[in-house]
């Protein structure tokens, strides 16, 4: 029996940065852009706001950039406020490293299974795939999406019925696949 389970995200993650005017380490971002024009040079960043005090960060996409070398449809995107190009800058890892941020998805996705019963006495195979670099573990995926508790998953690697390519105890943000057989 074959499945097909999806990471999926729900919402934009958090910003992990410092805030300056609190204690707080997260900002919140709704997909809001500023484009700032000087001549034919551009400035495009990303807004967000503190979790906390509500200030806002400035999060750089584009700095001096000529006009001319920036896709348009970007820059519409950008106007318009568009929440997935947030989503898919915020997956950019030169765009985190340049501004010094990580990105923080508690709550912010949830895993879809084909939502059937498992029989007991024949072996799945499931296929994760994620839409979105989320770090996940994937034995607490296992559980949650076979309904069995975390020491049950971690038994069954133990007992060599669940079986996986990747290392099921650690963290992943890529497609895996794992064969359980109870
Ligand atoms: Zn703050």
């Amino acid at each position: 029996m074959h499945e097909d389970w999806t990471v999926k995200p729900v919402r934009l993650p958090l910003i992990r940065r410092s805030c300056q005017e609190c204690t707080s380490e997260t900002f919140r971002t709704t997909g809001k852009f500023r484009v700032n024009a000087n001549h034919k040079l551009l400035d495009v960043w990303l807004l967000a706001l503190c979790t906390q005090c509500g200030t806002t960060t400035k999060i750089a996409i584009l700095e001096r950039t000529h006009v001319r070398s920036i896709r348009p449809e970007m820059l519409d995107r950008a106007h318009d406020n568009d929440p997935r190009l947030a989503a898919e800058l915020l997956q950019d890892g030169v765009v985190r490293r340049r501004n010094h941020i990580a990105l923080d998805w508690n709550d912010a996705w949830r895993l879809e299974t084909g939502g059937s019963e498992y029989p007991e006495d024949e072996a799945i195979d499931v296929s994760v795939r994620f839409e979105a670099q989320i770090p996940v573990r994937p034995m607490r995926l296992i559980a949650e999406g076979c309904g069995l508790s975390r020491g049950e998953v971690e038994r069954l690697v133990v007992d060599g019925r669940l079986v996986s390519a990747v290392r099921l105890s650690g963290k992943l943000s890529s497609d895996f696949t794992f064969t359980l057989k109870r």
